[in-house]
């Protein structure tokens, strides 16, 4: 039995995305199926009571059915189990319980059925005896059916949580932040999930502050006072009222200051030292806090990872209702420009409510532009809308994910129909908008020359090409210490993936997390990198840095750098050359 932390602890953990917030835990149990809690009105709780005996019912039919055919195929010993799951599922008394409460608390059946299931079998799972444990896994089958039943099982949960709630997990999804976020969740404490993940990514761009640390669900109790401080990957649970002052002034402190060093820019782009002229750019998912002064500032979006659109909605939104948010975009940076980049889904990235897209494997699997070509209705529909919003000339297609030149040559297909569909319906847009991909995946960076030649420009995503490369799940922090981008495998492909834009010229730029790393920064430059778009909290301190760099001393670093046998190499060289840099 795990130890609970019942008084104060403080958890050192890895810090996921800054900031701090301070309220009270709601942990949610790996396996627990989350089932929305919806209000019921009084006069529709009859009706609810018929749902649940009707889910009950079609459930024993399903059961007697496999029974039947268990017996058939199988005989007895099989078709015992589903003996069993019968009773279970018409146990009279628990469900006069569940229908009882339902009336009393006025909820949902499936909510109030979930509730009394876990609360009869979290007990048992304690135990060492397997009669036991085999009864809860039936009773947990059996509930699983009754829900899917009853229908509304993956709908939307509705009911926020209590102000500053902190959610306590093993894993969550950037679908399941994101629909989080919407119940007012303010923060999170999770057991895994890599820096590099989209959960990451996701919970840096809305400035929701997270921590990891290994097994912490089990730990941590529910509806206990916590404080995350998400910058120095601290959580304290039970804190101290003396805790609890200190992190309010902390946090007041803290809470404006990304956005007013934003605000203090004042050159941009920045030129090195030299008066190399360095595009710098920001990466977005959704409309968010920094949007504005970002095109007030006129800083272009380098990144637009569209999905999340996708993965805040009910479904793929339609032609409109995307032009009208990608005209939005167009508009707010009317100044600049923005990179869309097309839906990149599967993988992490799937709706909490979307069983269609999971996978075994899926980081190797349906994702990106793999998806996209197979669903080419949803993907013509997105281009026609960005398209749509092209007119004003500032926006610019990226493909994700691409592998190959034939991938590239369906997607291009796709894109020519789609602008053909539109000239057919006389609906202006920019023809002559720019064409991109990620290169992120080793066959696309080995095969570079082909693929630039292909394209209008070229984006390094340096976080799934870590990934790939490495053979490390960027997700999985049990793998975290081999997820280096520093390996001189990354940086060998960044380099033939610079050489061949520069050979062709066409423009590349830089868009994983390794664009907003200092140590990082000369290195690019060395190579000849021009362009780098970043989560914007890191705009300020590498556009101040950018102005300190000799482009010629960093050609000579560049060499070195790409010449070392190790990560650890390369990581030192890079270190000492930034101390040195810091100290001008
Ligand atoms: C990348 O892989 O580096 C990238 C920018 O794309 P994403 O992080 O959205 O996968
Ligand atoms: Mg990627």
């Amino acid at each position: 039995m795990v130890n609970m932390y019942q008084k104060r602890k403080v958890v050192k953990g890895v810090p996921i995305s800054f900031g701090i917030v301070m309220g009270r835990t709601r942990v949610i149990l790996p396996g627990d199926i989350k089932v929305a809690e919806v209000a019921i009105a009084t006069s529709s709780l009859d009706n609810e009571i018929q749902r649940l005996d009707k889910a009950v019912a079609k459930t024993i039919e399903e059961l007697r059915l496999i029974r039947d055919s268990a017996d058939k195929k199988i005989g007895g010993p099989v078709a015992k189990i589903f003996d069993a799951q019968l009773l279970i599922a018409g146990d009279y008394e628990f469900l006069k319980q569940v229908k009882e409460q339902i009336i009393a608390e006025k909820r949902n059946a499936g909510f109030i059925y979930n509730s009394l299931v876990k609360k009869t079998t979290n007990p048992l799972k304690k135990s060492d005896d397997a009669y036991m444990r085999q009864t809860v896994q039936d009773i947990e089958a059996v509930a699983n059916k009754v829900l899917s039943n009853l229908g509304g099982y993956h709908k939307k949960p509705e009911v926020k949580f209590p102000a500053d709630t902190i959610l306590v997990g093993k894993s969550f999804t950037p679908g399941e932040i994101l629909s989080y976020r919407r119940r007012k969740v303010t923060g999170f404490l999770i057991g895994e999930g890599g820096r590099n993940s989209h959960m990451a990514l996701i919970a840096r761009s809305l400035l929701i502050p997270v921590v990891t640390s290994e097994k912490i669900w089990t730990r941590v109790p529910n509806n206990c006072r916590i404080i995350i401080d998400g910058t120095n990957g601290i959580a304290i649970i039970n804190p101290t009222d003396k805790d609890w002052t200190e992190y309010q002034r902390r946090r007041r402190r803290q809470g404006p200051a990304t956005i007013s060093r934003i605000k203090k820019l004042t050159q941009i782009p920045p030129q090195t030292a030299d008066g190399e002229e360095i595009n710098v750019a920001a990466n977005l998912e959704l409309p968010g806090p920094v949007d504005d002064i970002l095109s007030w500032k006129n800083i272009p979006v380098g990144l637009y990872r569209t999905e999340f659109l996708y993965l805040e909605g009910d479904d793929f939104p339609d032609e409109k209702s995307q032009y009208e948010y990608y005209r939005g975009i167009a508009e707010r940076f009317a100044r600049s420009e923005v990179v869309l980049r097309t839906f990149d889904l599967g993988s992490d990235k799937f709706r909490d409510n979307d069983d269609t897209i999971k996978e075994d494997n899926p980081a190797l699997g349906w994702r990106g532009i793999r998806s996209m070509l197979d669903m080419s209705e949803v993907f013509k529909t997105q281009i026609r809308a960005i398209l749509r919003a092209s007119v004003n000339r500032n926006l610019k297609i990226l493909l994700p994910m691409i592998s190959d030149v034939t991938e590239l040559e369906k997607a291009k297909k796709l894109i020519h129909q789609a602008m053909l569909d539109l000239r057919r319906r006389n609906v202006p847009f920019d023809s002559q908008i720019k064409i991109g991909i990620m290169i992120e995946v080793p066959s696309a960076a080995l095969t570079a020359e082909q693929l630039v030649q292909k394209v209008d420009f070229i984006s390094i995503g340096t976080n799934d090409l870590t990934q790939y490369t490495m053979s490390t799940d960027r997700n999985n922090f049990r793998v975290a210490n081999l997820y280096n981008s520093y390996h001189p495998s990354v940086l060998q492909l960044i380099k033939m993936t610079v050489e061949a834009s520069m050979k062709y010229n066409k423009p590349v730029s830089v868009c994983g997390e390794m664009a907003g790393d200092k140590l990082a920064l000369p290195l690019f430059i060395g190579m000849g990198v021009k362009s780098l778009s970043m989560n914007p909290t890191k705009i300020t301190d590498i556009c101040r840095l950018i102005k300190k760099i000799d482009s010629n001393l960093v050609y000579h670093l560049a060499v070195s750098v790409l010449s070392s046998q190790t990560a650890v190499s390369v990581t030192r060289k890079l270190q000492s050359f930034m101390t040195a840099l810091e100290k001008k």
